[in-house]
């Protein structure tokens, strides 16, 4: 496919993706195939020569879509909202033709700057703390575009997990047979609702974590935690990372911050603060009960490919201090230094890839398009339409 081509074949797919959305109605959400349809119907290997983009173009309807769930159709009531906008396609589609990968800031100044300006905007625009800001003056905090919030939440075990060997190493020299002994006796904490991804940040780091009860609204409260702190501190290990969730996954609980941040703060745990789904109602000034206390913790995670418009993948990640991610991921291979390393911010230290996609577009385009108060009048709507109940966000 050369240029011009793609220039007809791409309009011929936009107006198929239009078509597709403006007729997705009709469609049923859900495929009646089972498990294995799909490799009976295709060749057994790759083709050896090229095949001509019709051919390619007619399997989509004939193979996949029977395939697909329906995901953006309104009669999609499963799992969560997974929305999606026009601005939000625009943007992705902007980025996937750059395909530049952002690691640092000279390897793609614009992408790094404007995700630094967009999460800043997305704080305010969620009443976080100002030090979650990467222009707080004087402050380490920032946000990062992320694919997941499971990814991000494992980010935030990672780094809690530095600071806190970090501290019980003292001024010992790094060493890694000693920092595997240390990390035995650490422990982590998050509610019984919390979502799986907390218990697979754990298995991935080999640290032990606890579940921790909830009260008859599903909060995990306080005096759970001190209690829980106090019982591991008896036994010799090292309470060190909290995981509270703010709409959680099954009933839309929201675990109890303003007694949970003190608690964290007397024994030094990190507070992180999942807010994957329901963190998008934040844009509303009436909804942000559940924020009371949120100065206290160190990150906080939102996907907003969930309810936000912004299609997937598009979780972001603030941290209050980037210096335990950077100590957490920074490496310094020489073939990426630049005029400007260590002066500027390199997303490639605060995260797992190195590779990072283009991602800040599409929520710029997101943002700009329905401004504050537009996202705020789509937040209401969704949250009117669903029985103004909040744990109905979750539509199972
Ligand atoms: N945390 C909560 C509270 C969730 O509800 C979900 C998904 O539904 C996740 C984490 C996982 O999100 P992601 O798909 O972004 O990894």
């Amino acid at each position: 496919m050369d240029n011009d081509e793609y220039r007809n074949r791409g309009k011929e797919m936009v107006d198929y993706i239009a078509m597709y959305l403006r007729e997705l109605r009709k469609r049923p959400v859900n495929p009646s195939v089972r498990p294995g349809y799909l490799r009976p119907l295709l060749p057994p290997g790759p083709s050896q020569q090229g095949e001509p983009w019709e051919r390619i173009f007619e399997d989509v309807e004939r193979l996949i879509m029977p395939g697909v769930v329906h995901w953006q159709s309104p009669h999609m009531h499963g799992y969560y909202p997974g929305l999606n906008s026009y601005p939000s396609l625009l943007g992705d589609m902007l980025a996937t033709g750059m395909n530049g990968a952002g690691f640092t800031w000279a390897s793609n100044p614009a992408s790094t700057e404007l995700e630094m300006v967009v999460t800043d905007w997305l704080a305010t625009m969620l009443s976080l703390p100002d030090t979650f800001r990467h222009d707080h003056p004087g402050g380490c905090g920032g946000g990062v575009m992320q694919t997941t919030v499971s990814e991000s939440n494992l980010l935030a075990l990672l780094a809690a997990r530095t600071r806190a060997l970090v501290r019980l190493r003292g001024d010992a020299r790094v060493d890694v047979g000693q920092d595997a002994l240390l990390n035995a006796r650490l422990v982590a904490y998050t509610s019984d609702q919390a979502h799986s991804s907390v218990l697979k940040a754990s298995l991935v780091s080999l640290v032990r974590l606890r579940s921790l009860p909830t009260d008859l609204e599903f909060s995990l409260r306080g005096e759970t935690l001190r209690r829980a702190v106090e019982e591991d501190q008896a036994q010799g290990l090292v309470p060190f990372f909290v995981c509270a969730t703010l709409g959680s996954t099954g009933v839309c609980a929201f675990d109890n911050l303003s007694e949970l941040g003190p608690v964290c703060r007397q024994e030094g745990l990190w507070l992180h603060v999942d807010a994957a789904y329901a963190g998008t109602a934040f844009l509303c000034p009436e909804l942000r009960d559940p924020l009371h206390g949120i100065e206290i913790a160190d990150s906080f995670v939102v996907n907003l490919g969930k309810w936000m418009m912004v299609n997937l993948d598009c979780a972001v990640f603030w941290v209050a201090d980037k210096r335990s991610l950077q100590s957490t991921f920074g490496v310094e291979p020489h073939y990426l230094q630049h005029e400007h390393s260590g002066s500027v911010t390199d997303f490639m230290h605060w995260q797992i890839p190195l590779t990072v996609r283009f991602r800040s577009l599409k929520l710029w385009f997101v943002i700009r398009s329905f401004g504050l108060d537009g996202l705020q009048e789509h937040v209401r709507r969704v949250r009117a339409s669903c029985d103004s109940r909040w744990h109905c966000l979750t539509w199972r």
